[in-house]
């Protein structure tokens, strides 16, 4: 029997992602940058990397298993 290692994945943002009083790190799908955010409350957020309008859905947080 081996130890499953905690493991992360990557999935997009849906509206049950939360930030937490720590934020969370999103990537974004056009240049791959991540940025911290705090809170959800967009429906799309402008890319601070590459200017690009991107949907909330297309935005991508990093998930544990
Ligand atoms: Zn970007």
């Amino acid at each position: 029997m081996t130890k499953t290692q905690p493991k992360t994945y990557l999935s997009n943002v849906n509206r049950y992602t939360r930030g937490g009083k720590n934020g969370k790190q999103i990537c974004c799908p056009e240049c791959r940058e991540w940025l911290r955010i705090y809170h959800f409350s967009w429906s799309s957020l402008t890319c601070i990397n590459c200017r690009e309008d991107v949907k909330k859905e297309d935005w991508i947080v990093e998930k544990r298993v």
